[in-house]
C-alpha cells in the first residue's frame, strides 16, 4: 500500500491532516467532506498510528491501481478471475514487519463512524483462511465489530468464509484466521470478486500484480497473507456467537443487529510507523470496492443476449449495486429490452437498470439522464416486474425479500435515427 500511496500523491489529490482528531466520529466527519480524495490523518487523539482513506475511492485511482483506463476495469477483473496465477515468493512476518507483539486493538485507531454505530469497526480487513476440508485458500474482506482489547466480531455473508467456518465447528474446532489492513488497492479489489469457492483470491490478486505478488508467512498460524501494515493472527471460535451491529451499509442506511461469530486475536504485528487503512461505510471507496467485481457478471451476461455490449456500470448514485447503466450498439429494435432482461438476472440485487446508446456515456449521470429524457417513451420503453427476488440492503425490500425491478430502455428508435442525432456530437 506505501508504494501505491506514492503514486497517488504524484497524481492525485491528497490531504495530509496534521490538527489532532479523534477516531470516535470527528474522522468520519472529515472523510464526508472528502468523498473523492485520499486524507492521511496524522495526529489521531487516541493512539500513535495513522489513518489513511480514500486510496481506491474513485473509478480513476482502481484504474491506475490493476494498470488499466477506466473503460478496460471490467475486461481487466474478467481476465483476472479467468487467470489466476500461483504465488511463488514468501517471507517470514518476523523479517517484514518490525514489530511483533501480543494483541492490543487499543493500539489500533479502529474509527466510531457514526453515534447509532456498534462500535468501533474495522473496514478495510482482509480475512484470510484455508478450507478445513480442502486447504483452498480464501480472502475476503469482512466488517468487524472490535469488542475488546483481542476479540472482534465480523459480520461473515453466507459465502466462503462463512463455510469454512462452518466446517470447523462441525467437528468443534476453531478456524484459524489471519486479518491484513492496509493493503494495496489491487489486492483490495480481488479479495471482492465472485471467483468460485475453489479458486484462492490471492491468486487473482497475483494476476492483478503481473505475478509479481509475494506472501508474508504468519507466525502462529498455517496462513499467508498479502504485503500490508497490520497483521492480526487468530481463530474464528467454535460455537461462540456475539452482537454484531448496527452499523452502516452500502444504501447509508442501518443494516440490522445479528449474532455472528466470535474472533480471538493470539499475536499482531506491525510495519514501523503502520499506518490503519479506513474505510467509510457508504462513501465511495465502500461502495466501489463491493459493485465494480459485480460490473464484469452483468457485462457477460448481457454479452450473451447481445453482444454489441460496450460497458456496464453499477453507478455511484445507486449505490454502486442497485442501478445499472448498460451502453450498447443497437442492431436490432427491441435489443434493449433483452438487456434489461440479461442484467436484471445477472446480478439479482439489480433493482433498476437503464439501456442506452454507445453515444451515452455511462459514466456520467447527466448524460444518462439526457438519455431517460430524449429517447424514452414511458409506456412502451419501461418494463416492470413486481415481486422479484432483490437485495436485503434496499429499504423498500418486502420482508420476504421481494422488491420491484425496473427497467428502462433509453436506446434510440432505429427506423428513426436521424430524429435522435445529437447535433453538438456530430459537428
Ligand atoms: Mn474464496
Amino acid at each position: 500500500m506505501r508504494e501505491f500511496l506514492k503514486t497517488l500523491k504524484d497524481d492525485y489529490r491528497v490531504l495530509e491532516i496534521d490538527n489532532e482528531v479523534s477516531t470516535y466520529l470527528q474522522i468520519c466527519e472529515i472523510m464526508r467532506r472528502y468523498p473523492r480524495d485520499t486524507l492521511i490523518f496524522q495526529n489521531i487523539k487516541e493512539t500513535e498510528m495513522n489513518i489513511v482513506s480514500g486510496i481506491c475511492n474513485t473509478r480513476e485511482k482502481i484504474a491506475r491501481s490493476i494498470g488499466v483506463e477506466v473503460p478496460g476495469i471490467t475486461k481487466r477483473i474478467v481476465e483476472a478471475t479467468e487467470h489466476p496465477i500461483s504465488i511463488e515468493n514468501y517471507q517470514d512476518a518476523k523479517n517484514f514487519f518490525e514489530i511483533s507483539k501480543n494483541p492490543d486493538l487499543k493500539e489500533v485507531p479502529v474509527p466510531t463512524y457514526y453515534k447509532k454505530d456498534g462500535g468501533p469497526y474495522i473496514t478495510a480487513g482482509v480475512i484470510i483462511a484455508k478450507d478445513p476440508d480442502t486447504g483452498v485458500r480464501n480472502a475476503s474482506i469482512h466488517r468487524m465489530l472490535v469488542l475488546g482489547e483481542d476479540r472482534l466480531t465480523p459480520r461473515i455473508v453466507p459465502r466462503h468464509l462463512f463455510t469454512y467456518h462452518q466446517r470447523a465447528e462441525s467437528n468443534d474446532e476453531p478456524l484459524e484466521i489471519a486479518i491484513a489492513i492496509g493493503i494495496h488497492p489491487a489486492t483490495l479489489l480481488a479479495t471482492t470478486t465472485s471467483v468460485s469457492i475453489a479458486t484462492d483470491e490471492l491468486e487473482v490478486a497475483n494476476n492483478f500484480h503481473n505475478g509479481e505478488m509475494g506472501l508474508v508467512k504468519c507466525e502462529t498460524v498455517d496462513l499467508e497473507v498479502p504485503e500490508c501494515e497490520i497483521l492480526l493472527e487468530g481463530k474464528i471460535l467454535a460455537h461462540e456467537r456475539a452482537e454484531e451491529g448496527p452499523f452502516v451499509d452500502l444504501t447509508d442506511t442501518y443494516d440490522v443487529v445479528r449474532h455472528e461469530p466470535v474472533i480471538q486475536l493470539q499475536k499482531v504485528h506491525y510495519r514501523e510507523n503502520a499506518i490503519y487503512h479506513a474505510i467509510m461505510p457508504a462513501g465511495n471507496e465502500h461502495k466501489l470496492l463491493q459493485g465494480l467485481p459485480q460490473e464484469p457478471r452483468i457485462f457477460q451476461a448481457v454479452q450473451n443476449t447481445v453482444p454489441t455490449v460496450k460497458n456496464v456500470v453499477l453507478t455511484e448514485g445507486g449505490c454502486c449495486w442497485l442501478h445499472a447503466a448498460v451502453s450498447i450498439q443497437k442492431q436490432t429494435q427491441g435489443d434493449g429490452k433483452n438487456v434489461i432482461m440479461a442484467a436484471l438476472a445477472a446480478h439479482p440485487s439489480l433493482k433498476h437498470c437503464v439501456v442506452v446508446d454507445e453515444d451515452v456515456d455511462v459514466f456520467d449521470s447527466e448524460d444518462l439522464e439526457y438519455a431517460m429524457a430524449t429517447r424514452v417513451k414511458g409506456d412502451e420503453d419501461i418494463i416492470i416486474v413486481p415481486l422479484a427476488r432483490g437485495s436485503s440492503l434496499d429499504p423498500c425490500a418486502a420482508l420476504d425479500g421481494t422488491t420491484t425491478k425496473v427497467g428502462i430502455d433509453a436506446t434510440k428508435l432505429l427506423d428513426k435515427e436521424e430524429k435522435f442525432e445529437r447535433v453538438s456530437q456530430s459537428l
